[in-house]
C-alpha cells in the first residue's frame, strides 16, 4: 500500500516505520518513538528485556525485544523493528533508542512510561547480583489479561 501522509507539518524521518506499524497492526492507534535514557542504555548494549517487573508484563508484553541494528530510515530498519514489536507494545531499536505503541496515544504514552522504569530496574538489578525475569508464560497470561480487562470494548460494555 502506498504511503500518504497529510498535514502542514513535515513528518518525522521515521514516517515509513510509523506507517508500517499502523498498517501491520489494526488495533494500533498511537507510535512514539524515543531516544530515552534507560532504554537507549539498554538498546546499546543490544540486549532484550526480561519480564522483570508486573506492570511491565502487563503493559508491554511478555518480553521487549531489541530489534537488529540497521542505519536510520532504512527498509531493514522499518523491517527489524516491525518483528520485534510482534506481540508486544514495545521494542529497543539496537545503537538507537525505542519505540512504543498502544490502542490509544494515552497507552502509547504509558508504555514509554513504564519501558523507562522497567530498563531502569533491569541495569540496576544487573549490578545486584542480576535481574530475575518472570516466566515467560506469566508475562504472557498478564499481558493477555491486561488486553483483555483495558480494552475499549469492555469500557463500552459498561
Ligand atoms: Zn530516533
Amino acid at each position: 500500500m502506498p504511503l500518504s501522509v497529510e498535514g502542514d507539518i513535515r513528518p518525522s524521518s521515521g514516517k515509513k516505520l510509523h506507517a508500517r506499524i499502523y498498517q501491520t497492526r489494526g488495533k494500533i492507534q498511537a507510535v512514539i518513538h524515543t531516544h530515552q535514557p534507560h532504554a537507549s542504555t539498554v538498546a546499546a548494549a543490544r540486549r532484550d528485556l526480561p519480564p522483570i517487573l508486573d506492570d511491565q508484563a502487563q503493559i508491554l508484553g511478555p518480553s521487549v525485544r531489541c530489534a537488529a541494528y540497521a542505519m536510520p530510515n532504512t527498509k531493514k530498519i522499518v523491517k527489524t523493528t516491525v518483528n520485534a514489536l510482534k506481540g508486544r507494545f514495545a521494542a529497543l531499536m539496537a545503537n538507537h533508542g525505542a519505540i512504543t505503541i498502544g490502542r490509544t496515544m494515552e497507552e502509547a504514552i504509558i508504555a514509554a512510561l513504564v519501558l523507562e522504569k522497567a530498563c531502569k530496574a533491569f541495569i540496576e538489578a544487573e549490578f545486584l547480583g542480576g535481574a530475575k525475569p518472570l516466566s515467560g508464560v506469566e508475562a504472557w497470561v498478564m499481558h493477555k489479561v491486561y488486553l483483555f480487562m483495558y480494552s475499549k470494548n469492555k469500557e463500552t460494555n459498561k
